[in-house]
C-alpha cells in the first residue's frame, strides 16, 4: 500500500542514494542528500566526503546545504526540502535548524548517533523557535542496505548477522521519549563493535 507521507518523498530519495552511491570510490562512508526548493527541484546534491577532502564537516548534508545557498544566493533555505539517506548527526541537524528549512527527510534511523529522533531530537527541540517538519523512513530499508553493504565490504565480505548490541553499547537513560519503535536493521547497530571508538559508521 502506498505511504501517502512517505512515497512522494522517494524520487528525491533515490537521488540521494543515487549519490551516496559515489562516496565509497573516495573510502567515505555512503551517505548521500538532496536539496528541493519549494517546487520540488533539485538545489543541490551532497554526498560524504570526509575522507576525500580531509575534513571533519564534510557530511553530505551540510556540503547540499552549502551548495543549496550558494544555488540561491543565501543562507536562508526557508520552504526547502533537504533529503538524505541516513538520519543527520548534530552536527548536520545543527546545520539545518541554522539553514531555515522546512523540512528534513531521511531514511535510515542512526540509532547511535541519529540527532533526529533516535539518539537527540534537535531538529524538534521545542526549545528551539526553527524546528523543521520530520519525516522518517523514506526508502528505509534500501537505505540501511547500502550502509550495511559498504560496512560489510570494509570488513572484508563477512557477512554479520543480526542480533541483539554489543552489551554496554546502549544505555538506556539514553532513549528519547520521542522514540519510535526501531528499525531492526539500523546501521548504527549492525556496525556496533566495529572500528573505533564505539563503533558508529566512521560518516
Ligand atoms: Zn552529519
Amino acid at each position: 500500500m502506498t505511504d501517502p507521507v512517505r512515497a512522494p518523498w522517494e524520487a528525491p530519495m533515490r537521488l540521494a542514494l543515487e549519490e551516496a552511491a559515489r562516496a565509497p570510490l573516495t573510502g567515505d562512508v555512503p551517505v548521500g542528500a538532496v536539496v528541493l526548493a519549494e517546487d520540488g527541484a533539485v538545489l543541490a546534491t551532497g554526498r560524504n566526503e570526509r575522507e576525500l577532502t580531509g575534513d571533519p564537516t564534510g557530511h553530505a548534508e551540510v556540503l547540499a546545504l552549502r551548495r543549496a545557498a550558494a544555488a540561491r544566493g543565501s543562507w536562508r533555505l526557508t520552504g526547502c526540502t533537504l533529503v538524505v539517506t541516513l538520519e543527520p548527526c548534530t552536527m548536520c541537524a545543527g546545520a539545518l535548524v541554522l539553514s531555515r528549512v522546512d523540512r528534513v527527510v531521511y531514511g535510515a534511523r542512526d540509532e547511535k548517533a541519529g540527532a533526529a529522533g533516535s539518539l537527540w531530537d534537535v531538529v524538534r527541540d521545542r526549545r528551539l523557535n526553527h524546528r523543521p517538519e520530520v519525516i522518517q523512513g523514506v526508502l528505509e530499508a534500501e537505505c540501511a542496505r547500502q550502509l550495511t553493504a559498504f560496512f560489510r565490504d570494509a570488513r572484508g565480505g563477512a557477512a554479520e548477522t543480526l542480533g541483539p548490541r554489543t552489551p554496554g553499547s546502549q544505555d538506556p537513560g539514553r532513549q528519547t521519549p520521542g522514540s519510535q519503535s526501531a528499525c531492526p536493521q539500523t546501521p548504527g547497530q549492525r556496525a556496533a563493535g566495529q572500528g573505533p571508538g564505539n563503533g558508529l559508521p566512521e560518516r
